[in-house]
């Protein structure tokens, strides 16, 4: 086809194109951006569901964009028609809101880049098309699915590359009157880039996470626009990176395999190309072997479920800093006072291959989080997860707010402040002792231990609600030694033979008592929560 021709089939497959390319470029001016600043995107596909690999990425793209005073926007990639589900934008939107990681710009606000749904840039990337036939650089491809099929089958057959390309790409030479008389007779097509590639070659990702991979070049005329009319995700994310300048394309490491194509892609359209950093995915051991995390089998893989399971967003974005760089954990142990986002994070140091999803390790994070929160916090934001999750508690937390707070303040300000909260769950898990109501229906009430209940009553003749911490302990001490018990462990271990136990014995029986508990934060703090009153009535309840 000669250059005449080639304009000709241009409009006749196109012919509402009017805008050429150099107009659209000059929409979409050059950034102006300080030296070494990132833009980076997020560029979720709206399927209905946000798993923590979405999560991560967009944290990537806002972290790597905020610390180099650079861009962070959302695009949403729904080019996909089949794979659209209804209000699935809305779900990344409030992910993203809920969790704080806020972009400058993009589908979700506004920006000077939009628009951000590829969707509505259909005719953007028709104008490229335009171009790239008129250039002879694509071409209509009539074959029908069963062509294609039995191509594939052959090829598979003798162990040949699938696609096509080289003499599968039948009617990449077709002559104009050719393409008149398919169309004419109504054939559906599509456009498909001429790769110019050779299947002896190599290209380099220079992957900034990675390092140098080498991948064959792209010898398939891949498909750029679709029968519907939209591109595909190769051609769209190629001309939306370089309309949008984004610098630095973070994305998961199952596009490894792509970059031959996309980088085929920008060298046909004269793009430069961003740079590219491919995360690793999260993995887990199962029966000995590695295997990524799955939406079937994890429900840890689903952004809601941290959010049903009672995890703060922050615990969440700590754990995800610490699988993004290794040695963010240590950096987070030993500065309490600061925010995550003063840790130099950088690709050179996140892992290159499968990073383990370690719940140990999420467990840890959450309940080093929690330790470093002031009550009224943990109280704030607990109450809002009970008034999402559990009706009952929420009214109990909310008529009781000094008692709560005054619990979750005991053993919180000292140098090793209490670790016994991971997730909002274990505020009513760990306090509701604290309420009558619900100590007195809780199960464990039912208790098996032995206790000397004389020593118990004898206690509650001398305790008093405003005894001093150290008072107290007097008493108690006093108890012991009227009662046979050492005074202290150490007396008790020299002669054990002497004593019926020691001061800790009383402490946790009392313990085990009015709380139904082994463990607790410090006992004196809790009975003067509790009262004198209700610290007898359960003695009484127990001993019946
Ligand atoms: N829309 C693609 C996805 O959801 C994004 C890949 C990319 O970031 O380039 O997987």
């Amino acid at each position: 086809m000669n250059e005449e021709e080639r304009r000709e089939l241009a409009d006749l497959l196109l012919p509402n194109i009017t805008t050429t390319r150099d107009e659209i470029e000059a929409r979409y001016p050059a950034r102006k951006l300080k030296e070494g600043a990132k833009v980076t995107r997020f560029a979720p596909s709206p399927t209905g569901f946000m798993h923590i690999g979405n999560l991560e990425s967009a944290f990537l793209d806002y972290i790597f964009a905020i610390q180099s005073d650079g861009y962070f926007y959302v695009r949403l990639e729904d080019t996909d028609q089949e794979r659209y589900v209804e209000k699935a934008d809305q779900l990344i939107q409030e992910t993203l809101v809920n969790y704080g990681i806020m972009p400058n710009e993009g589908a979700f606000s506004s920006g000077e880049y939009g628009p951000y749904v590829q969707s509505k840039r259909q005719e953007i990337y028709q104008i490229y098309i335009k171009d790239l036939l008129i250039h002879g650089l694509a071409y209509p491809c009539f074959m029908s699915k069963e062509e294609l099929q039995e191509i594939r089958e052959g090829q598979e057959l003798r162990k040949e590359a699938i696609g096509v390309y080289g003499h599968y790409a039948v009617d990449r030479d077709l002559s104009l009157e050719e393409i008149k008389k398919h169309l004419s007779q109504g054939d559906s097509y599509v456009i498909r880039i001429k790769s110019p590639g050779d299947m002896n070659k190599q290209v380099i990702l220079h992957d900034l996470i990675k390092g140098d991979i080498t991948l064959p070049e792209n010898i398939i005329d891949e498909v750029i626009m679709k029968k519907d009319g939209l591109p595909t995700y190769h051609f769209a994310h190629v001309i939306d990176d370089h309309l949008m300048h984004t610098t630095v394309v973070i994305r998961g490491d199952e596009w490894i395999p792509s970059y031959p194509k996309h980088l085929q892609l920008c060298q046909i359209l004269g793009f430069k190309t961003s740079k590219y950093a491919h995360y690793a995915p999260l993995t887990k051991k199962e029966n000995g072997n590695v295997r990524k995390l799955s939406k079937r089998k994890d429900p840890e893989f689903s952004v809601s479920y941290y959010d049903e399971a009672g995890i703060p967003v922050e615990a969440v974005k700590l754990f995800l800093a610490t699988i993004i760089n290794t040695n963010f954990e240590e950096w987070y142990l030993q500065n309490s006072d600061k925010s995550y986002l003063d840790f130099p994070f950088s690709f050179k140091k996140m892992p290159t291959g499968g990073t383990l999803f370690d719940t140990e390790k999420l467990n840890n994070i959450c309940r080093t989080y929690f330790s470093r929160l002031k009550a009224e916090e943990i109280y704030d934001d607990g109450l809002k997860f009970y008034q999402k999750y559990d009706e009952e508690f929420y009214q109990i937390m909310l008529a009781n707010k000094e008692k709560v707070i005054c619990f979750l303040d005991i053993e919180r300000n000292g140098k090793r402040p209490r670790k016994d909260i991971a997730t909002y769950k274990d505020i009513k898990k760990e306090c509701s002792y604290i309420f009558s109501d619900l100590f007195y229906q809780d199960e464990t009430s039912v208790r098996e231990k032995e206790v000397d209940f004389d020593l118990l009553n004898q206690y509650m003749e001398v305790y008093s609600d405003s005894d001093s911490q150290d008072e107290w302990y007097q008493k108690i001490q006093l108890l012991a030694s009227n009662h046979s018990y050492a005074k202290s462990v150490k007396e008790y271990k020299n002669t054990p033979d002497v004593y019926k136990g020691h001061i800790g014995d009383i402490c946790e029986a009392l313990r085990y008592v009015v709380t139904g508990k082994t463990q607790t934060p410090n006992l004196y703090d809790i009975l003067k929560i509790l009262g004198k009153d209700e610290i007898k009535k359960r003695i009484n309840f127990y001993q019946k």
